[in-house]
Order: C-alpha cells, then structure tokens, then sequence
C-alpha cells in the first residue's frame, strides 16, 4: 500500500479507490461524506465530523446572537452603540469561534485560510468601520451606515475593486479568505458540515442562486439611478431577501449544512460565480494519477461532485467553487491543481496539495515586505476612500469618477 493510499484510507472510512459505474463515471464507494466516529471539540478536519449536542447548541446559541444584534440595530435599539448587539456582534462571534476552530484544524491549508479569514474579518469588516465610520461613494442611498469595505454594495469602489480581483484569482480571493458569511459558517458552523445535502438533486438546486442574481444586478442598476420612491422600495425589498435568508439559513444549518446560503441563495456568490466561469479561476484534474477515491468530492461543502466533474471535463470550472482548497489539499495523488492569473504568467507552478500544503506548513508563509505592501495597500485605500468621499456629489458622477477613485487622484 503506497503512502499516498494509506493516508486516503485513513482520511475517509471505508474508502479506497472507487468502482466505476455503468455509464463509466467513477463513483466513490463510501457514500458517507463524514465519520460516524464523534469528534472532539478540539479536533476538526477536512472530512466532516459528528460532534457533541453542547458543541451543536453552542453554535446555535451564537448564530441566535448574531441575528438579534442585526435585529437590534434595525428595529429594536435596545442600545445605541455597544458592539455586542448591533451588526458588529456577528464579527466578535467569529473572532471567539474562530480562535476556537485555528487551533482545532487539522489541514494546515485550511488553518492559514481561516487565519487570514478570521483577521480580514476582524480588521477589515469590524475594527476599521468602527474606528472610521466614512462613507463610500453612493452609499447613501443604503442607510447612513458607515460602510466600508461595502464589498457587497453595487457602485463602490471596492466592489469594483473586488471583481477585477475575483476575475483574476477567482472566488478564491474573497469567499474563503474575506467575508464574514464564509467566516461565521466556517467558524461558527462547522458542527452541521455533516449534513451537508448532496447527490443529484442537491447539485441541481444550485440554479436557485441565478434568481438573487438577477435581483442583484436591478439592485445595481438602482443605486446608481437616481434615488426614487421606486428604487428606495426596490432596494429595502432586496436588503430584506438577503438578509432575512442570510440568518434563517444559519439557523437552519443542522438540516441544511452550514453552506446552504452559499450554495443556493447567495447574490453575491452568484456574481462572484459568474467570473469564476468567466475569468482565469477553475481547478485542473489528472485523470492519469486520480485513484477515483471520492475524497475531494466529499471534503467538498459546496457539494460540488469534483471527482465526476473532473473525469467528465478534465477540470472543475464550475460557479460554485469557492476556492476553499479542501479538495486539492487533501487529495493524495495530486490529482487537483488551483488555476489562476498566475498559472497564464508561469505555467509550470503547480497549486496541487504538495505546493499548497507547503506553502501553509512554512513557518513564516507571508515574505517580510508583504505585511508592509498589505498596509501601505490598506492606507491608501483608506486615505483614498475617505478623501473621494467627501468628493462626490450626485450618482451622475459614478462612472467617470470610479477609475479616478481607484488611484485617489479626486478630491
Ligand atoms: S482527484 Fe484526488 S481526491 Fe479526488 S478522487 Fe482523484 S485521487 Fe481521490
Ligand atoms: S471544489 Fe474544492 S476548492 Fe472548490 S469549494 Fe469544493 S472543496 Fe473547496
């Protein structure tokens, strides 16, 4: 038995290479996507685990917190600002589950993933908007919320920013590494990957997404249209079927899993999905070296069917990835290589499971200038954000003054 073999083996229970089917598509011939074995609290890995009632309720507990400190915020104003009921609870939440699960997880991708995650989270979407409550252009038109990094917010800098990004490295950029949805799932909700809906049915429910889609795109269209009684309904309609599915779903999770807002209702995902498909993201499959273990497929919370993707297409380019590297970093065979811009400039480097858990394992996976750029990056950002802010007057101004923004070149 090769190395490579065993660690599948004892990766998935039951495993091994699996059968192929009558119409020639590999099957995997453990069904089960998780260990029956219970867990401890202290340990998470790549294959989903079964863990206590007490982990379970907890996790419960602190997705019912989250959704009263929106509840707080938008209707009930318990109190004015303590960040532990309004919409910065949910971050805080993630900072303590997160803290939790760094230390708990096995795959060392993952971990740094959910390093990174974690602290974008915690800078970017709570410690910066709550030190620096500035606006970003048009954002007016949401609510008088201190906004950025208003990822999320058609018409701002950073959501263009954003999709030049996701068109060059793919959802990877933002989903698994930078938003606070992913980060309370991951964190929060990692006792329900179990339940995770997969199969044939699951899979073809992943349209449901394309339908927010739409509604986003009209979204866009009404922020930068002149604000009129029509797209001030349109706009708090569309903020109520983001946010009321965004909580109920995690609510949801011990039936659902933890990605079911991910997968079937995100219009966000959807967008950055669509670039996904369009731009240079998408996983390569070798179907010389693949084992037909049925691991990554699995690993995968997304319930994308990597290994029949892979054996039907030779590459998984599908909407739904959201580069989280489960699947590559645990197949064995090095079967699964990340592509991305920088595959078109240096063809050679392969991101399969040996790269990418080197990469992770490396004492120090970040060179010493890169934390200096990430913060120059971030004040001029910043400075920028703030100085075009005070700049811009009327939504007629938004297309010519974006590419200016984007150098800080306005005031
Ligand atoms: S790609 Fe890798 S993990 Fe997936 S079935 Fe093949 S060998 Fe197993
Ligand atoms: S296909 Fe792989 S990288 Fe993409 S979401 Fe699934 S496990 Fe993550």
């Amino acid at each position: 038995m090769t190395a490579g073999r065993a660690a599948t083996e004892q990766l998935m229970p039951g495993g091994g290479p699996g059968a192929v089917s009558g119409a020639g598509m590999p099957q995997a011939k453990s069904k089960k996507a998780f260990s029956r074995k219970r867990l401890a609290a202290s340990k998470q890995r790549s294959l989903a685990g079964k863990y206590a009632l007490w982990v379970q309720a907890l996790s419960l507990a602190a997705f019912s917190l989250a959704f009263l400190g929106w509840l707080n915020e938008i209707y009930l104003f318990w109190w004015d600002t303590p960040i532990w009921l309004n919409r910065y609870t949910e971050y805080v939440i993630i900072l303590m589950f997160g803290i939790w699960r760094i230390g708990a997880e096995r795959n060392p991708y993952t971990r740094k993933r959910l390093i990174v995650l974690v602290s974008c989270v915690t800078v970017l979407w709570w410690l910066i908007p709550w030190a620096f409550p500035f606006f970003e252009p048009y954002v007016g038109f949401l609510g008088a919320q201190p906004v950025f990094p208003a990822i999320h917010t058609p018409g701002t800098v950073t959501f263009f920013l954003v999709l030049g990004a996701v068109f060059l490295f793919g959802r990877r950029v933002i989903c698994g590494w930078n938003c606070p949805c992913v980060g309370i799932r991951e964190t929060v909700g990692f006792p329900f990957r179990h339940v995770t809906p997969r199969g044939k049915w699951a899979w073809r429910l992943r349209h449901t997404k394309w339908f927010f889609f739409i509604l986003y795109v009209i979204a866009g269209a009404a922020v930068i249209l002149p604000l009129n009684s029509w797209t001030a309904t349109f706009l708090g309609v569309f903020g109520m079927l983001v946010v009321l599915p965004y909580f109920a779903s995690m609510l949801l999770s011990p039936v659902i899993g933890n990605r079911g807002y991910c997968r079937y209702l995100c219009p966000y995902g959807a967008t950055f999905g669509a670039l996904n498909r369009v731009g240079f993201f998408r996983i390569d499959f070798d179907p010389e070296t693949c084992n037909d273990c049925g691991v990554c497929s699995q690993v995968c919370d997304m319930g994308i069917p990597v290994l029949e993707l892979g054996r039907r297409k030779g590459k998984i380019d599908v909407a739904d990835c959201m580069g989280c590297g489960r699947c590559a970093t645990e197949c064995t065979k090095n079967s699964l290589a990340f592509i991305d811009v920088r595959s078109a400039v240096n063809p050679a480097v392969a991101r399969s499971r040996d790269r990418l858990r080197t990469w992770a394992e490396q004492k120090t996976a970040v060179r010493g200038w890169q934390p200096w750029a990430f913060a120059a990056i971030m004040i001029f950002a910043l400075a920028g954000g703030w100085w075009f802010s005070e700049a811009v007057g009327s939504p007629g101004e938004l297309p010519t003054k974006i590419w200016a923004a984007t150098l800080c070149l306005v005031h």
